[in-house]
């Protein structure tokens, strides 16, 4: 593995007791650098590894849709894990307050992350090394060019990021190891799991239980989805999208079958399948990027397809995490790009040809059936079109107050009812839409300023509106 991929994040010696691979952001056993890394550390060192999850109260404002997806991958992971000799442990409670009682009480002798430039997963990192007193390391095992080797500072845009990507990227796109198996002796260690950790320690009361697979999905979700009164909660039925690594790969390779050959032609049209429907599976680390570019570069198809999907799943992605490591303000007005900022505030106080409040754009009530049937897409599905997004979050800006009540909105929805929401992606892309991050000026024009603009005919010209609208019709 490239060394560059990992950071110290706290130095010193590993000594005996169990590594710990704190697994987050990737949450998959097969082409994870964050894992290979833990198995070889351990291995070097000869203690056993342990891979534990923890699961918060509240995550960015999630619905019980992605958390279900999420937990159903795990048990997979559970079993997956199980199979090559390596336990895995279950907690609950904020990471920074069980996970240094955790590394106490097993006395463990390393602890390994994996990296997110989301606010929330890097305050953790940060209370958590400050108090521990073992090595500490973090991977990055989401991106293909790790983060901060992509480069040192916020990029402009997609043109000043993707030749600095293509130059590095043959240092970072090689295949994955397997990986191997935990030895017998590790055994020592299942039977401290068994023991397991106890209730009766106040410190320690939030860490419960280790094994998924006894308990049952609804007992592990957070009390707030559990209480059927949590809006929205009602509109989460049956979903389209099967959770886990197994799912994942499946679908990657239905798309490298039947899609990717098109890819450029249809991903644009929201009433074709043209697009991968990847992310559900990138976001939560169930497939890896790599792996799905490793696959993609194979593939004897459309030269031009490959390059388009390419630029989407590695510059455009890879972005998102540049743009929300290094701007602290990644979802909120202040982040825009200053000239977006500006024509924002001149613009501040043109009349809205329509005011929405967030629950009239949550239950798709507005005046625009293209409009209303995005919302209803993203609500029956879990996941709306990328091409629908960009409309989606415009309008949003047009019939709110205030730029900051759109950007509000627009994450709150995006959050709660996208599988792949909570995502650099997601802030980027509505950071895009509102605030012209990653883009440039355009015409002047009400309320958007000179922030990019689109209209309902526009999408006529690119697609069967007619089409989309009575596919997600709803009752209206
Ligand atoms: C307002 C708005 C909100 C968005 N919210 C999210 C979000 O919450 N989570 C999310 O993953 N993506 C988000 N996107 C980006 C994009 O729309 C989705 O990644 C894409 O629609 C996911 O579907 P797919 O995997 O089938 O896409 P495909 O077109 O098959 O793309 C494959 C992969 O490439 C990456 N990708 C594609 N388009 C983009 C893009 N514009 N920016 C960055 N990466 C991209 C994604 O990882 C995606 O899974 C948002 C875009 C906008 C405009």
């Amino acid at each position: 593995m490239n060394p560059e991929r990992i950071r110290i994040l706290k130095p010193g010696k590993t000594k005996k007791g169990p590594v710990v691979y704190w697994m987050s952001r990737d949450q998959r056993t097969r082409d994870n650098w964050a894992l290979l890394f833990s198995r070889a550390l351990a291995l070097e060192e000869d203690v056993p590894l342990i891979v534990l999850f923890c699961l918060t109260e509240s995550f960015s404002g999630a619905g019980r849709r992605p958390y279900e997806f999420m937990l159903k991958g795990l048990l997979e992971v559970e079993e997956a894990l199980a199979s090559k000799g390596i336990p895995f442990f279950f907690l609950r409670g904020e990471p920074e307050k069980v996970i240094p009682v955790f590394v106490k009480k097993y006395g463990v002798s390393a602890l390994l992350t994996d990296f997110s430039p989301l606010r929330i997963k890097m305050e953790w990192v940060k209370k958590i090394a400050s108090k521990i007193e073992l090595p500490f390391y973090e991977v990055d095992a989401h991106n293909i060019v790790p983060c901060w080797a992509a480069s040192p500072k916020q990029e402009y845009a997609a043109r000043t990021f993707r030749p600095r990507l293509h130059t590095l990227l043959p240092a970072f796109l090689e295949e994955f190891p397997k990986l191997e198996k935990q030895p017998e002796e590790s055994g020592i260690l299942e039977n401290k799991v068994e023991k397991g950790i106890t209730d009766s320690e106040p410190e320690e009361s939030s860490l419960k239980g280790s094994g998924l697979k006894d308990s049952g999905i609804e007992a592990l979700l957070p009390e707030r989805i559990r209480d059927s009164s949590f809006s929205g909660d009602a509109l989460f039925e049956a979903g389209h999208f099967r959770p886990g690594e197994k799912a994942g790969r499946k679908v990657l390779k239905t798309f490298l079958r039947e899609r990717l050959d098109s890819y450029r032609l249809f991903h644009g049209d929201p009433t074709k399948a043209g697009l991968s429907d990847l992310s559900p599976y990138l976001h939560f680390g169930q497939l890896s990027a790599q792996r799905v570019a490793l696959e993609v570069e194979k593939a004897d198809v459309d030269e031009e397809s490959k390059e388009v999907f390419l630029e989407e799943l590695v510059v455009r992605r890879e972005l998102s995490d540049n743009y929300c490591y290094y701007n602290p303000d990644y979802d909120n007005f202040n982040g825009f790009p200053a000239w977006a900022k500006q024509t924002l505030d001149t613009h501040r106080r043109d009349p809205r040809p329509y005011l929405y409040t967030l629950e009239e754009f949550e239950a798709a009530k507005t005046h625009d059936p293209l409009w209303n049937a995005s919302q209803r897409e993203l609500l029956e599905k879990g996941k709306m079109h990328g091409y629908m997004r960009m409309y989606w979050a415009k309008k949003i800006l047009e019939w709110s107050r205030s730029p900051e009540q759109a950007l509000e909105i627009a994450i709150c929805l995006n959050d709660r009812y996208e599988l792949d929401g909570r995502d650099p992606n997601g802030y980027v892309g509505i950071a895009w839409s509102i605030g012209g991050l990653h883009d440039r000026a355009w015409k002047e024009r009400e309320v958007y300023g000179k922030v990019r603009y689109m209209n309902y005919e526009g999408c006529r010209r690119k697609f069967d509106v007619g089409a989309y609208i009575a596919k997600y019709a709803g009752d209206s």
